[in-house]
C-alpha cells in the first residue's frame, strides 16, 4: 500500500478534514498531512506552527498519520516524502473543477505520482475553514464543526484581534442579510 500525502491550508483544521485523513488512513499504510507553510493567496488566521499542533492533536488517535509543514510544489513534498499519492477531499463542482486543473499540471510535473479524491460525507458538504472562521468570528455555535481544542483556539484568536478580524476573516455571507437593500 503506498504512502499518501494529504495536503491543504488547513486554517484551521475542522471535523470536514479530519473525516478526509480518518479515511484516507483507512485506505493507506502510512498517510502525511502536509501544510501549506505560506499560502500564496490566502491571508491565514493561524501561523503555520499553530495550524500543525492544532491538526496533531486533531488526528492524535490515528497512529498512521504524521503531520509536517511544507513549502514549493506539492509534488516535491509528495516525493520528498515517498509519496505515490495525493489525497484531496470533493464538496462541489467548484472544488472538482480547482483539482482538475491542478492534477493535470501536476501529472505533467510528476506522471508518478496520482491524485486521489474522496468525496464528502454529507454532513460535512457545507463546512469549509473559511465558514468556520466566519461563524467563529461572529460568535456562533461552532461545536458540530469542529474539535473543542480548535474552538478554544479560535475562541483566543478572535478575543486577540478584538473588533477587527476582517483582515483574517474577510467574507461576510452569514449578517446583515437582512440589512441588504435596506439603506
Ligand atoms: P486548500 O487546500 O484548498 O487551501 P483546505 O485547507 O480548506 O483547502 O482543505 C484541504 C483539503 O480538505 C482540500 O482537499 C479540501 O477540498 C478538503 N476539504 C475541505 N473541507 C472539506 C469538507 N467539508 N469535506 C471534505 N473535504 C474537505
Amino acid at each position: 500500500m503506498p504512502i499518501a500525502l494529504y495536503p491543504g491550508t488547513f486554517d484551521p483544521v475542522h471535523y470536514g478534514h479530519i473525516d478526509i485523513a480518518t479515511r484516507a488512513a483507512a485506505l493507506f499504510q502510512r498517510v502525511v498531512v502536509a501544510i501549506y507553510d505560506s499560502p500564496a493567496n490566502k491571508r491565514v488566521l493561524f501561523s503555520t506552527e499553530e495550524r500543525v499542533e492544532l491538526m496533531r492533536r486533531a488526528i492524535s488517535h490515528l497512529p498512521n498519520v504524521t503531520v509536517i509543514s511544507y513549502n514549493g510544489l506539492t509534488v516535491h513534498c509528495a516525493r520528498a516524502v515517498g509519496a505515490a499519492v495525493v489525497v484531496r477531499g470533493l464538496r462541489t463542482l467548484a472544488d472538482y473543477e480547482f483539482e482538475f486543473q491542478v492534477a493535470m499540471t501536476n501529472q505533467k510535473l510528476a506522471p508518478e505520482i496520482d491524485l486521489i479524491t474522496l468525496i464528502t460525507r454529507s454532513e460535512y458538504a457545507y463546512l469549509s475553514a473559511s465558514i468556520l472562521k466566519e461563524v467563529a468570528g461572529l460568535g456562533g455555535d461552532i461545536s458540530q464543526m469542529t474539535p473543542p481544542h480548535v474552538q478554544e483556539a479560535l475562541r483566543r484568536r478572535f478575543q486577540e484581534l478584538g473588533e477587527t478580524p476582517s483582515r483574517q476573516v474577510p467574507k461576510a455571507r452569514l449578517r446583515d442579510q437582512r440589512a441588504i437593500g435596506r439603506e
